[in-house]
């Protein structure tokens, strides 16, 4: 069997869950600090002009650290660090400036940028709980700096500042969490095979991958089966392709419903199942595969009128036994297969303790 390699989605969308992927965040992280870094520039200049020395330079100093950590952030490894510093003082910074003195009414506007920038950097939860306590701390500083609140005019400011505030909050929360479940779907779409439910070939090599990082660390092994159902062109030849996909779809439950829960199955193409089993012994795995492989041929699935039987083969191969690494134990499996269908099918075949002697451990004679 031709393996290759796949993006593993699950990695993909345990990154995204921050509202951007990794190197997104990191290229909008960049964008901001040179954003934020030139404004500091411009905005000191215009304090030092209107005598607000020490915060102008104070505003110079700060252009400074952004500048290089424009340059750090390509490369570091505290991202989320960095994104919290960030934003926390860039935060704190727009509540400052709505109490400065002779502060400009239009400098809460600023406060509405929070929910923005904490929902893209660090998704639907961590910007909610960021962006909350803030935009409150926002409104309350608004409510002080505005001194004569009674009057008609600063409520209409109160009002129209408070209310797009909140609305902001809902409409960035709402946005993401629809975002959120329109990845997860194109995911589960995108890891699921359409006919059967189970998990696709991608994904299966996904979790192979994964499979055997975890047990290069805990130290347990797996057994990786290969399954291919018996003269399956014979099925679609005489009933029909729709007849076929009933038969697949069958076997993949009579799969999914014998496994345990640790263990994984997925589809690998046409009528071929790939499987996981966790911290199992060898010969625990032919057992069980066995079982499967008389459940199936003694099983009758009927189509309409017709009544259908089918057999299945299995190829099974130990990790780390018959390879450490998924292709080479792919291919040893594999082998094990054909070489089960060579001796007349519906037969379980693992490699002994030399991965190129196969031996049919079970199945039925003649
Ligand atoms: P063997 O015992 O050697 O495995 O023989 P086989 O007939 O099972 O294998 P072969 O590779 O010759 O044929 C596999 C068939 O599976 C051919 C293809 O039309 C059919 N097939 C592949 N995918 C699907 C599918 O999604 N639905 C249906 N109905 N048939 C499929
Ligand atoms: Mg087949
Ligand atoms: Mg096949």
């Amino acid at each position: 069997m031709k393996t290759s390699h796949h993006a593993d989605l699950g990695a993909t969308l345990e990154q995204s869950r921050s509202g951007l992927r990794d190197n997104h965040r990191r290229s909008l992280m960049r964008l901001l600090f040179v954003a934020t870094g030139s404004a500091l520039v411009v905005f000191a200049c215009l304090q030092i002009l209107s005598g607000f020395l020490w915060l102008g330079l104070g505003e110079l100093a700060a252009s400074v650290v952004l500048f290089v950590g424009t340059w750090r952030l390509k490369t570091t490894r505290h991202l989320q660090a960095c994104i919290y510093a960030y934003l926390l003082t860039l935060f704190s910074f727009f509540l400052v400036i709505i109490v400065l003195p002779n502060a400009s009414v239009a400098a809460f506007v600023w406060v509405l940028m929070m929910p923005v920038l904490a929902y893209l950097l660090l998704g639907k939860r961590e910007g909610l709980i960021l962006s909350v306590p803030f935009m409150i701390a926002g409104g309350i500083l608004y409510y002080l700096y505005l001194e004569d609140v009674a009057s008609p005019h600063a409520l209409i400011d109160l009002l129209n500042m408070v209310l797009c505030g909140a609305l902001m909050l809902v409409f960035v929360h709402l946005y993401e969490v629809r975002r959120e479940e329109a990845e997860q779907r194109l995911v589960d779409m995108a890891q699921t095979d359409a006919l059967t439910g189970l998990a696709n070939r991608s994904n299966f090599q996904g979790t192979l991958n994964r499979t055997i990082a975890e047990c290069e660390r805990s130290g347990t092994g797996f057994a990786l089966v290969v399954m291919d159902i018996d003269h399956f062109k014979v099925v679609n030849d005489t009933l029909g392709h729709e007849a076929g996909d009933h038969v697949l779809r069958n076997i993949s439950r009579c799969l999914t419903e014998r496994l345990r829960g640790t263990d994984f199955v997925g589809r690998l193409g046409g009528e071929e199942f790939g499987l996981i089993l966790r911290d199992v012994k060898p010969a625990d795995a032919f057992e069980l595969m066995d079982e499967l492989r008389q459940r199936i041929s003694s099983s009758e699935l009927t189509y309409g009128e017709a009544r259908i039987r089918v057999t299945a083969s299995f190829g099974i191969a130990q990790w780390p036994d018959h390879g450490r690494q998924a292709e080479s134990l792919m291919r040893v499996a594999d082998r094990c297969l054909y070489s089960g269908k060579r001796a007349g099918r519906n037969r379980v075949a693992g490699a002994g303790s030399n991965p190129r002697q196969m031996e049919i451990l079970a199945g039925e004679t003649g």
